[in-house]
């Protein structure tokens, strides 16, 4: 079975196992734990920020930050398809008891400055209040599009000018810089925190990281505790999270094997496939997506339901040039 359901399905290498035992462990709890410590600075690093927390999921690096950004009571803005809003069990509002406003972002999930501004509500005897803008880079549910650091800035810009912090929610912030061929730390600077996954396309078996100013760190720390994501020897885990955190300039790979998918997918006979940016195919199957899934699981390959006619395909370390090819023939079996 060749799985292209998402880029989190990669089983750690060798290398990553061996880092996982030679480990050098502590408590974690208590900030001890030195591989955990040299990951954190090694990301903060590579990011640009002053410090950095690891946590056990991408889901728990954003509802951290959340509800450090925030009181109860307030407002925070996101695009209508974003994973905090959409994917993450309301966390929004049981974790942080927080509402969410949306914004609609344009077909590619961008959401302007002058969208920011005109959803902005000041807290006064009848208004929440805005506290916190979330954006999301890659954007996943649009198809893994790689928004542009102008955009970024623009949108956060607007934000801070009124005194709203900005987390990003950037799950394939990676992908986001290989394909923009940018530093991440430029997709960065405009926002005040961001998460990053090291068990997606990086390839490490568990594990994200939230960075951003060392006294934000601290008290998300804290929330890490209260959301039961304080480890003890997390080294363990971290060891191959550090390897992961050089993998990334393998993700082109990932990329080029995208477009190979897409190229092979848009031949077939009832499938209308997007332009991927990054490592994520979309395709609207004329099929409802359910049959067309189940009959390409039985040719040996397996895809996600992203719509009652929408498929998505992940390209990732475990997938290679022949399983594009294998899979786009199933894809005209299925189809
Ligand atoms: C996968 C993903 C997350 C959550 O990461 P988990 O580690 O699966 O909890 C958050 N945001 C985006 C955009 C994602 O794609």
């Amino acid at each position: 079975m060749t799985d292209f359901r998402s880029d989190t399905v990669t089983r750690p290498s060798e290398a990553m196992r061996d880092a996982a035992r030679d480990a050098e462990v502590g408590d974690d709890v208590y900030a001890e734990d030195p591989t955990v410590n040299e990951l954190e600075a090694r990301a903060a690093d590579v990011v640009g920020t002053e410090d950095a927390l690891y946590v056990p999921s991408g889901t728990m690096g954003n509802q951290i930050a959340i509800r450090t950004h925030t009181e109860p009571g307030d407002e925070l803005l996101c695009e209508r398809e974003s994973h905090v809003y959409k994917w993450e069990l309301g966390g929004i509002a049981q974790h942080s008891g927080v509402q969410a406003r949306t914004i609609d972002g344009d077909e590619r999930g961008v959401i302007t400055a002058a969208q920011v501004r005109e959803e902005y509500v000041a807290a006064d005897g009848h208004r929440p209040g805005t506290s916190l803008l979330c954006l999301e880079n890659t954007h996943n549910s649009k198809g893994g599009t790689a928004i542009a650091p102008e955009d970024v800035t623009a949108a956060a810009e607007a934000a801070r000018e009124r005194g709203v912090a900005v987390h990003l929610d950037g799950a394939r912030l990676f992908n986001a810089a290989a394909a923009l061929d940018v530093p991440a730390s430029d997709l960065v600077a405009p926002v005040d925190t961001v998460m990053f996954c090291l068990s997606k396309g990086l390839g490490a078996p568990v594990g994200s990281v939230l960075a951003g100013p060392a006294e934000f760190i601290e008290r998300a720390h804290r929330a890490r505790k209260l959301f039961g994501g304080g480890m003890r020897q997390a080294g363990v885990i971290a060891a191959p999270g550090l390897l992961a955190l050089g993998n990334r300039t393998r993700l082109e790979e990932d990329h080029a094997n995208a477009r190979l998918l897409a190229e092979g997918l848009s031949g077939v006979e009832g499938l209308s496939v997007h332009d991927p940016e990054t490592n994520i195919v979309l395709a609207d199957t004329e099929r409802p997506a359910s049959e067309f899934l189940a009959a390409l699981e039985d040719e040996g390959v397996r895809a996600s339901e992203f719509g009652e006619h929408q498929v998505r395909f992940c390209t990732h370390w475990d997938v290679d040039g022949s399983d594009v090819e294998a899979a786009v023939t199933a894809a005209e079996r299925a189809s």
